[in-house]
C-alpha cells in the first residue's frame, strides 16, 4: 500500500471513521493516482481504517485502473450488475463511513440504500488532511506550473491592444496557456476597464480602449494534475485614470506586505489582515471584496482559506494565493496574485513576473 493511503487509514481512524468510499475526482487521483473519468457507471475506492484497499470499477474501465498503475486489489462489476451490492459486500459492517465530498448525490443515497444501518459521514477532512500539506514532488510540480503561467503573462502585452476585444485576446492566451505546457485551460479572465470591477469576469465582447486598466487571471492544469493561477494588471496604451494609480500602489505594497508576512507559524486570517488593514487605512476597505486567498494543488480551489476568521496555523508545505484586489464598481479593478508555498521559515513564491502595472506601449 502507498504511504498517502497508509496516512489516509490513520487519519480516518483518529476520525472515527470506519472505512472510505471515495469516487472519481481530486481525491481519487491524490489517493491513487488513478484520474478516473465521472461516469456514469461506478467506480469508487473502498479503502478500510485498517485493511486492504479495494477499487471498484466496472469491467469495461478495468484496463484503465491497471494503465494508471492502481497496485492493490481491483474488484469489477459487469454491465447487468449492481455495482452498489457489491461495494456494499466490501464495505462489510463498517459502522461509520466516510463518504467523497463530491460523490453524486444518487451515489450517496444508492450507498444508503444498499448499507442502511451504516452511518454517513463526509471524508473531505480526512482527505484535507492530507493535501492540505504538499511533499516535495507536490511543491516541485506546483512551482513547475507557477513557471509555465508566468511564460503566458510575460507574452500577454503582445496580443492586447486597445482595439480588440476581451474574447480575441482571451482567446490568444489561453492557446498561450496549453503551449506553455499546460493540459488544460482551467480560467481566462481578461477584465477590462469597469468588467476588471467584477473579480470573476470571465471575456466578453467589449472592445479594450486606450487607458483601460485590465485585469488578466489565468491558470491551467499541468500533465501533472497540478494547477497554476496568477493574476497581472496591464494598462493598454494611453493614460491610467489618477485614481487607479493610486489604489494600485495600495494594492500593491497590501500585497507585498502579506508576502513578506506569511510564514509557518501565522494563521490564514492574520494574513488576511496584514493586507485588509493597508487596503482599509487608504480608504478601499470596502472594495476589497473577496477573502485574500485560497489553497492549491490538484485543484484550483482547495484548503487553505486564507480567510477572515480562519484560525488555522499555516505549516510547512501548505500552498496558496494571495491575492488582494480593490474594485471600483463600474470604473475598473485590480487584483495582485502569486502562489506561495511555506517553507520551514518563509515562503517560496512560484510566480515571480514583475508586479506593477505593465503599461503597454500600443
Ligand atoms: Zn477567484
Ligand atoms: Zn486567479
Ligand atoms: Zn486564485
Amino acid at each position: 500500500m502507498t504511504r498517502r493511503l497508509e496516512r489516509a487509514q490513520k487519519v480516518a481512524t483518529r476520525a472515527g471513521i470506519d472505512t472510505l468510499v471515495i469516487t472519481p475526482g481530486a481525491d481519487l487521483r491524490y489517493l491513487t493516482g488513478y484520474a478516473a473519468l465521472p461516469l456514469e457507471r461506478l467506480t469508487c475506492l473502498i479503502l478500510p481504517a485498517s485493511g486492504d484497499p479495494v477499487l471498484v470499477v466496472p469491467a469495461l474501465e478495468k484496463p484503465a485502473a491497471v494503465a494508471s498503475g492502481i497496485g492493490f486489489e481491483i474488484a469489477t462489476w459487469d454491465e447487468t450488475d449492481d455495482p452498489f451490492d457489491l461495494a456494499a459486500r466490501l464495505v462489510g459492517t463498517a459502522a461509520t463511513i466516510g463518504v467523497d465530498d463530491h460523490m453524486w448525490v444518487s451515489r450517496a443515497f444508492a450507498l444508503k440504500n444498499a448499507l442502511p444501518a451504516a452511518n454517513q459521514v463526509l471524508a473531505g477532512p480526512v482527505v484535507q488532511e492530507l493535501r492540505i500539506r504538499k511533499d516535495q514532488a507536490e511543491v516541485d510540480a506546483l512551482r513547475e506550473a507557477g513557471t509555465a503561467i508566468d511564460r503566458v503573462h510575460r507574452q500577454v502585452a503582445q496580443w492586447l491592444r486597445p482595439g480588440r476585444t476581451e474574447r480575441e485576446v482571451g482567446a490568444d492566451i489561453a492557446r498561450a496557456i496549453i503551449d506553455e505546457g499546460h493540459e488544460t485551460v482551467d480560467f481566462v479572465i481578461v477584465g477590462s476597464g469597469p468588467n476588471g470591477a467584477s473579480p470573476h469576469h470571465e471575456l466578453s465582447d467589449r472592445v479594450i480602449e486606450a487607458g483601460d486598466p485590465v485585469v488578466v487571471d489565468i491558470g491551467g492544469t499541468m500533465p501533472s494534475g497540478y494547477c497554476s493561477d496568477s493574476t497581472r494588471n496591464y494598462l493598454a496604451g494611453g493614460q491610467a485614470p489618477a485614481e487607479y494609480e493610486k489604489a494600485y500602489a495600495v494594492l500593491a505594497e497590501a500585497q507585498a506586505a502579506q508576502r513578506a508576512y506569511a510564514r509557518p507559524g501565522v494563521t490564514a486570517e492574520s494574513i488576511d489582515r496584514v493586507g485588509r488593514d493597508i487596503i482599509a487605512a487608504a480608504g478601499y476597505g470596502e472594495k476589497f471584496v473577496h477573502r485574500t486567498g485560497h489553497g492549491i494543488g490538484q485543484e484550483t480551489h482547495e484548503e487553505p482559506y486564507i480567510v477572515e476568521g480562519s484560525k488555522l496555523v499555516l505549516e510547512e508545505g501548505m500552498a496558496f494565493s494571495i491575492e488582494p484586489g480593490i474594485y471600483l464598481e463600474g470604473l475598473y479593478g485590480a487584483r495582485i496574485e502569486d502562489i506561495v508555498v511555506c517553507t520551514t521559515d518563509g515562503i517560496e513564491c512560484f510566480n515571480n513576473t514583475p508586479r506593477e502595472l505593465f503599461r503597454v506601449d500600443a
